[in-house]
C-alpha cells in the first residue's frame, strides 16, 4: 500500500479531528453512524459532512452504504493518526521512502527536525489475504470482535516493549523510541536483512554470533520464534542486529523447545544452502547448535528473573497477550494447512520467502475496530469529544 503522505499536508485541524471521531466511534461501533461522528467531533453546520469528503477523496475513511450508513477507518487512516501523533510529539517530521514490505507490516524510512533518519514500522495483522482473514476471524470465533486494527497496535505495543526491554539488557537490536497505535518508531539499522548475503567473510564468526544470540534469549527467558535470514540484519562489520519482535514467547510456553530448536534449525539450513557453510563439519566450532535445557538451567542458576516475567508485567499485559496469541496461534494453523505440510521446522523458514514479495492488500481496508478500547490519548485535542462518546 501506498504512504502519501503529502496529503498530510492538505488536511486541515478538523478533518484530523473527525477523523479521530471515526476512530473514536468504533470503540463501540464497526461502523460509525454519520449521527455518532457529528456528535464527537462537535463540528458545527455540517463541518463533518464536508471534513468525511475529504477523508473519503483520501481514502482515509470508507464509506458503508449497503448494510448500515456509516464511516469507518481504513489502513492508511489509522496510518494518519499514528503518524500525526508521532509527528506532535516531536519524534518525526517527516516520512520517505518505504524500505520493507514484510508479511504483516509496512516500513517506511521517516526523518525527525535535525534530520535524523529512523525506521517507522506500520503493523498490518491479517492482510495477507482474504481468505486467510476469513479463517483467523473464524478462528477467533465469538471473540471476532478483535478487529485487524486492534490486533495490529496489540502487535506494535508488544513489538515495542519487547525492543526496548532487549536493548536495555544489551541486546543487538534497534533502538526503540516510541510507540503510537500500530506504529513503532525505532532506530535505522545500517545493514542489510542476512537474506540478501550470499558470501560471508566469517561465516563461523556469524554463525556462532546467531546461535549464541539464541541461546542468550533463552538463557533470559525468551524465544524469538521467526529467528531466520529475514530478521537479521547484517552491516559490513559483519555484526548482526536481530528485529521483529511480535511472535516472540517466554521459555515457559509449552512447545518452547521445540520453538527454540526451530530457530536453530531455521539458522542452520540457511547456512547450509545459502552460504554454503556447514557448521556440521567445521570442527573449531565450541559448539554446533546450543541446547534449550542447557540455555533454562543457565537462567535458573543465575536466579535473575526473566525478561518474559518483567515483560508480563510492562504495558503489554496478559490480557494483549492471549489475544494476540489466539491470532498469532490461528495464523499458523491456517499456514500449515495451506502447505499441506505439518509442523516440519523446515515451514517456519520457508514460509518466509513471501517476505520479499508484496503482499496483497485487498483487505487491508476490511479492518476496523469496533469492541476494541482505543488508545484515546492523542484525542487529547477533543476534550468535549470523549464526553459526547
Ligand atoms: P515483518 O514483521 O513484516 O516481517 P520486519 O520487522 O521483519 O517486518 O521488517 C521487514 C523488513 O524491513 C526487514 O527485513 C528489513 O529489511 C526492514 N527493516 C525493518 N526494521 C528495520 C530497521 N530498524 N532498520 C533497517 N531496516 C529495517
Ligand atoms: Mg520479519
Amino acid at each position: 500500500m501506498k504512504l502519501d503522505v503529502n496529503v498530510l499536508r492538505y488536511l486541515s485541524k478538523e478533518d484530523f479531528r473527525v477523523l479521530t471521531a471515526v476512530e473514536m466511534g468504533q470503540k463501540n461501533h464497526e461502523i460509525v453512524p454519520m449521527p455518532l461522528i457529528d456528535s464527537i467531533s462537535g463540528l458545527k453546520h455540517g463541518g463533518a459532512f464536508r471534513c468525511l469528503k475529504t477523508l473519503l477523496q483520501h481514502k482515509l475513511v470508507h464509506h458503508e452504504g449497503q448494510k448500515y450508513d456509516g464511516y469507518r477507518l481504513t489502513y492508511m487512516g489509522y496510518d494518519f493518526l499514528a503518524i500525526k501523533a508521532l509527528v506532535a510529539r516531536g519524534h518525526i517530521a517527516g516520512v520517505g521512502r518505504q524500505i520493507g514490505v514484510g508479511k504483516e507490516s509496512d516500513i517506511f524510512e521517516v526523518t525527525n527536525d535535525e534530520g535524523e533518519v529512523f525506521a517507522l514500522k506500520l503493523h498490518r495483522l491479517g492482510r495477507t489475504s482474504f481468505r486467510d482473514v476469513k479463517s483467523k476471524r473464524d478462528y477467533l470465533g465469538t471473540r471476532s470482535n478483535y478487529s485487524w486494527l486492534y490486533l495490529s497496535r496489540l502487535a506494535a505495543l508488544k513489538e515495542f516493549a519487547f525492543m526496548k526491554a532487549l536493548g536495555d539488557h544489551g541486546f543487538p537490536v534497534p533502538v526503540a523510541i516510541d510507540n503510537n497505535r500500530h506504529a513503532v518508531l525505532m532506530e535505522l539499522v545500517d545493514g542489510q536483512p542476512l537474506v540478501q548475503v550470499r558470501e560471508l567473510a566469517h561465516p563461523a564468526a556469524v554463525y556462532s554470533a546467531a546461535m549464541d544470540l539464541i541461546a542468550r534469549l533463552a538463557a533470559r527467558g525468551l524465544i524469538h520464534c521467526d529467528f531466520n535470514e529475514f530478521n537479521l540484519l547484517i552491516d559490513e562489520e559483519e555484526t548482526l542486529t536481530l528485529i521483529d519482535f511480535p511472535q516472540m514467547v517466554s521459555v515457559s510456553h509449552p512447545n518452547a523447545e521445540e520453538l527454540f530448536d526451530r530457530d536453530v534449525e531455521c539458522i542452520i539450513r540457511f547456512f547450509n544452502k545459502k552460504i554454503g557453510y556447514m557448521p556440521q563439519l567445521d570442527e573449531s566450532l565450541p559448539s554446533i547448535r546450543p541446547s534449550f535445557q542447557a540455555a533454562v538451567a543457565e537462567a535458573a542458576a543465575a536466579g535473575a528473573s526473566g525478561l518474559d516475567v518483567e515483560l508480563a508485567a510492562s504495558g503489554f499485559n496478559k490480557n494483549h497477550a492471549k489475544d494476540l496469541q489466539a491470532f498469532l496461534d490461528g495464523s499458523e494453523v491456517q499456514d500449515d494447512a495451506d502447505d499441506q505440510a505439518g509442523s516440519d521446522s523446515e515451514e517456519g523458514c520457508e514460509d518466509e520467502d513471501e517476505d520479499d514479495s508484496e503482499p496483497s492488500s485487498s483487505d487491508a481496508d476490511a479492518a476496523s475496530d469496533s469492541g476494541s478500547e482505543q488508545l484515546l490519548d492523542e484525542a487529547g485535542d477533543l476534550p468535549d469529544a470523549q464526553a459526547a462518546a
